[in-house]
């Protein structure tokens, strides 16, 4: 369990300027949610704290990121993870034509052998099917089934802080909730959360507190359920009128 703060935090792709300086915190123990249209910055975002923005040509210019008060920023992705900082990238990216198995084992290879073998263990707990299908390709998984998978892997390296990028995008409603119902279990057993949902319902239910991102700056802030229940909120993100 672990609190990640990031405070006035600005990224440019070359030129581009994503994120004007972006204050927010995941306090210890919580699910803080990130909300905003496409292109607002969430993403970034993300991988400004995975140390993965340099795989996308982008740099942190200004800010400060750090876990319960260590300085994260800059740190390179392998060792961002070390620190407990682990990312569920947009869209899964399993490794398709590897197994389920070798997936997991991909996701732990920074771990110390005995809290990865512990990481399995809740893995399968918490996902039956990745034990069912350990030995079938990712890659022929369900989408629901890949972002379990997705998941797990994150699971492996033993995380303080999960990043989770629009983990229901694209899953039927069921499976959708499932997957939430999963984030709150594994945030429940001591692991912060910060997510990044397009469904904005979903994600003000689960989390304690949530930023709305426009043009790379927050604009809105406040309790989940304060949002939830914001005029503005409704009628620009809810399609309430
Ligand atoms: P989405 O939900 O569509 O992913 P988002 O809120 O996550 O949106 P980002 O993907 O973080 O937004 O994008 C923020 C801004 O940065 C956008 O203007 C986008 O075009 C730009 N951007 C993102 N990635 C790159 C990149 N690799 N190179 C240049 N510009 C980028």
């Amino acid at each position: 369990m672990a609190e990640l703060t990031i405070a006035d935090l600005a990224v440019d792709y070359g030129p581009v300027r994503a994120l004007g300086g972006i204050t927010l915190s995941v306090p210890s123990g919580s699910i803080v949610a990130v909300l905003g249209a496409n292109g607002a910055g969430k993403t970034t975002l993300l991988r400004a704290v995975s140390g993965t923005l340099r795989f996308h040509r982008g740099r942190v210019t200004a800010g400060r990121i750090a876990l319960d008060g260590d300085r994260v920023d800059g740190l390179p992705a392998a060792a961002a993870v070390r620190r407990g900082v682990t990312h569920v990238p947009e869209g899964r990216r399993v490794f398709a034509r590897m197994t389920v198995a070798e997936n997991l084992r991909a996701g732990g290879l920074g771990t110390p052998r005995a809290a990865a073998a512990k990481a399995a263990q809740w893995v399968h707990e918490l996902f039956p099917v990745l034990a069912e299908r350990a030995h079938q390709r990712a890659g022929l998984l369900s989408g629901g089934e890949q972002q379990m998978l997705a998941i797990g892997r994150a699971l492996m390296a033993d995380p303080k802080v999960l990043l989770l990028d629009e983990p229901t995008l694209g899953l039927a409603p069921q499976m959708a909730a499932r997957i939430a119902q999963t984030v709150r279990t594994i945030n429940a057993a001591g692991t912060s959360v910060l997510l990044v949902e397009q469904n904005v319902a979903m994600a003000l239910s689960l989390a304690s507190h949530a930023y709305v991102l426009e043009v790379g700056q927050v604009t809105l802030e406040g309790p989940a359920s304060e949002l939830a229940g914001s005029d503005e909120v409704r009628r620009r993100y809810l399609g309430e009128t």
